[in-house]
């Protein structure tokens, strides 16, 4: 994903409307066609000689060399009628969408030049529209016409053609006064300042200054070699409500639902609502699911959000769910469509049980763990791996899960294809709950494990990690091991000052000593 280097680069311009090509007529500013050939007449837009040598057509122009040995070629596609952006609508841009994908495979990006009224609007629908982009797509207009003296029109355009031109940035963008933003990330502040647009709660994708910065952490990744899917069927009945103090309860229309928009702006908010509910053939649940997961990048879920979604409220689950059932001669219910044997529906789940088990353990999910369990599934069957859901369990830190599996009586030292145990694995992620659960019930660390520990041991009193070394004491390590160099914990402690850890260590010693607690029972 950084600056695509082939020779030629081509790109399309679809010219919408708004101020960008705005003329005067009768005193009034209204849109003006033939934007191609104004571009054409200037210099930094149009490299004449270039063109002629390549043979291009009329309505394609191409930049004159930004960087050695590679052009920028584009092609202005003039829409009929062009619009001032206040007077488009959902509509307007879904057509937009279906030219994109009309011409998606010949171009390498695309610019769409629209009126800045409603261009939040614009790119915030546009990014539900197309999924699986793996093009630029970027948004631009301007405050004051292209004709004028002093304008910003052609450093916007400019700045969008060699953006769209030079790197693949999958996503729908909006590119203003030098910054590319995320498109449904926008907001327009400002009427008058050539600096129209904030992004509020995200940084811009790129800035160009004498030098072009991409961040390239916040860029979304294309979704391998998926197709482009175009969303046509928007929702047009949706709407804003803008809450106040004192809002009556009525008009907040309580009862009816609420799905949190975290920090959504309300344009993308909007778009988002008729994508979800315009989306055919969903049940009230998954459209809320849909609401309330981050699709486009259009919100920042607080991290308590960011669990992994419960395999049983998901589709997927449920489906899955169903599919496994019918292996269980439950054919009545079997899903529309669904012509399975029993084998097949046999080997199907006897395939799925033991990544869907470890799954769910992982995420303490205890709903799908029951419902497996209740189906008869083996629940200490291994994945992959050679992990089993009380490894899962133990690495993810789900005390609750790994209580169920103990109480169905699954193995509670069971060693993976690299010969861990879910013990250690607890240990390496600190999840004290899960290692007294795991010590009570009998579990504990091999001969060989308690040997490589003196090492880690070591590393971890030079880094003053008191929760880790507590967390080997626990699961029974002996704390007094010697680390690769004859050295013990103690002794790098001592040595590296950090008192919190001498002083836990040196307790051990005196008092409960530095050997662990022996296995409880359950
Ligand atoms: N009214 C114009 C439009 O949105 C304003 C602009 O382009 O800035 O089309």
């Amino acid at each position: 994903m950084a600056r695509a280097l082939e020779p030629q680069r081509r790109l399309l311009a679809v010219y919408t409307g708004g101020t960008i090509g705005m003329r005067s007529e009768q005193g009034v500013l209204v849109p003006g066609s033939g934007l191609a050939a104004v571009l054409r007449s200037l210099p930094m837009f149009h490299d004449e000689e270039y063109a002629r040598a390549c043979g291009l057509p009329e309505d394609t122009l191409v930049l004159p060399p930004a960087i050695p040995d590679q052009r920028v070629i584009y092609t202005v596609l003039e829409c009929q009628p062009l619009f001032d952006s206040s007077d488009m609508t959902i509509t307007e841009w879904v057509q937009i969408a279906q030219t994109i994908e009309r011409h998606y495979g010949q171009y390498d990006g695309f610019v769409v030049i629209h009126g800045t009224d409603t261009m939040a609007f614009a790119a915030s629908v546009l990014s539900f529209v197309l999924e699986n982009l793996q093009k630029t797509v970027i948004l631009t207009g301007a405050q004051v016409p292209i004709h004028a003296l002093w304008n910003d029109s052609r450093e916007n355009l400019l700045g969008a053609l060699l953006m769209a031109g030079q790197y693949v940035i999958p996503e729908v963008c909006l590119f203003f006064q030098n910054q590319l933003f995320r498109g449904n990330r926008v907001t327009k502040v400002d009427s008058r300042r050539f600096a129209a647009f904030c992004s509020p709660h995200l940084p811009p994708l790129a800035v160009m200054g004498t030098d072009v910065t991409i961040n390239w952490e916040l860029v979304r990744k294309a979704r391998g070699k998926a197709q482009l899917v175009v969303h046509s069927s928007m929702e047009r009945d949706v709407g804003l409500l803008r809450l106040y103090p004192g809002i009556p309860a009525a008009l907040a229309m309580a009862g009816a639902g609420i799905v949190s928009g975290f920090d959504m702006t309300s344009e993308a908010a909007l778009a988002k609502l008729s994508y979800v509910l315009g989306h055919p053939g969903l049940t009230p649940d998954d459209r809320k699911e849909l609401l309330a997961r981050d699709l486009r990048g259009e919100m920042t879920l607080p991290t308590g959000a960011e669990r992994r979604p419960s395999l049983s409220s998901s589709a997927l689950g449920r489906g899955l769910t169903q599919l496994l059932t019918l292996s269980q001669g439950q054919t009545s219910q079997r899903p529309q469509g669904a012509a399975l044997s029993t084998q097949e529906a046999d080997a199907i789940r006897e395939a799925l049980v033991p990544s869907l088990a470890c799954a769910a353990a992982h995420a303490g999910d205890l709903e799908v763990l029951q419902a497996l369990g209740d189906l008869g599934s083996d629940l200490s069957l291994e994945s992959f791996n050679g992990q089993t859901p009380l490894h899962a369990a133990a690495r993810g830190g789900q005390p609750g899960a790994v209580t169920m599996l103990l109480r169905r009586g699954v193995d509670v030292d069971p060693r993976d294809e690299d010969g861990l145990s879910p013990l250690l694995l607890a240990v390496k992620g600190r999840h004290r709950g899960v290692i007294e659960l795991l010590r009570a019930a009998g579990a504990c660390l091999s001969l060989q494990e308690l040997e490589d520990a003196g090492t880690e041991l070591c590393r971890l009193a030079a880094r003053a990690d008191l929760e880790g070394l507590q967390s080997w004491w626990q699961a029974g390590a002996d704390l007094s091991s010697p680390g690769y160099d004859g050295r013990s914990a103690l002794l790098v402690a001592e040595a590296a000052g950090n008192l919190e850890v001498v002083t836990f260590l040196q307790n051990l010693k005196g008092g409960a000593g530095v050997q662990a607690p022996g296995p409880a029972t359950l």
